[in-house]
């Protein structure tokens, strides 16, 4: 059974010299007879969508929008796959979404539009008002999560902690810890230190 369902998938997934042609071409005669979804971003187009043509190889391909759906892909709010205006809801969980899975590496405004494929200003507009943060406090939210998780649970340094949460530029990462938390990396690890030693002493 599972093999089965995996050479259907695989079959689905080939992408062929003509399609991709299609999809760089943005030809519009396609439109009907196939998907394409990037795995990188989680959205699926039109052939004739004139986003940005992704590599190559993230590409996979879909006979219908519902198939898609299916696999979790959601659809392109410029080209509108399905069909139907794409909910700004939908819109912006397709932002959060990216964010939560690369809140590591650079995040901007600018790549947040193009990989939700809307503007800027825009998505600025949207965000704030589905979320009341802007996309960018919504960044450091998660990064600063991500950081105090770091801080507990793992030895790592607190440059390090900042590299891993998508914060090359140390002092800053200290200064927005601080701003947010209210208290310093290293002083937010020592006090949780100090509040696991008394619950062990508790004990
Ligand atoms: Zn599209």
């Amino acid at each position: 059974m599972v093999a089965q369902v995996d050479q259907v998938n695989s079959q689905i997934d080939s992408l062929s010299e003509q399609q991709w042609l299609a999809i760089i071409m943005n030809d519009k005669s396609y439109d009907s007879q196939f998907f394409y979804a990037v795995k990188t971003t989680g959205i699926f187009c039109r052939p004739s969508c004139r986003s940005r043509p992704p590599r190559r190889g993230n590409i996979r391909t879909f006979q219908t929008a519902d198939q898609a759906l299916t696999e979790n892909f959601r659809p392109c709010k410029r080209c509108k796959p399905t069909g139907q205006r794409l909910p700004d809801i939908e819109w912006i969980a397709t932002v959060t979404d990216y964010i939560d899975r690369n809140y590591m590496k650079p995040v901007t405004l600018e790549i947040l539009a193009e990989i939700s494929h809307g503007s800027p200003y825009h998505l600025h507009r949207t965000f704030k008002r589905i979320k009341e943060i802007t996309p960018v406090e919504y960044i450091q939210i998660i990064r600063m999560n991500k950081a105090r998780e770091l801080l507990t649970q793992t030895d790592l340094g607190i440059v390090d902690v900042g590299i891993s949460v998508g914060m090359h530029n140390s002092p800053y990462f200290i200064t927005l810890f601080k701003k947010m938390i209210g208290f310093t990396p290293l002083q937010y690890r020592q006090l949780n230190i100090k509040r696991k030693q008394r619950g062990d002493a508790a004990e």
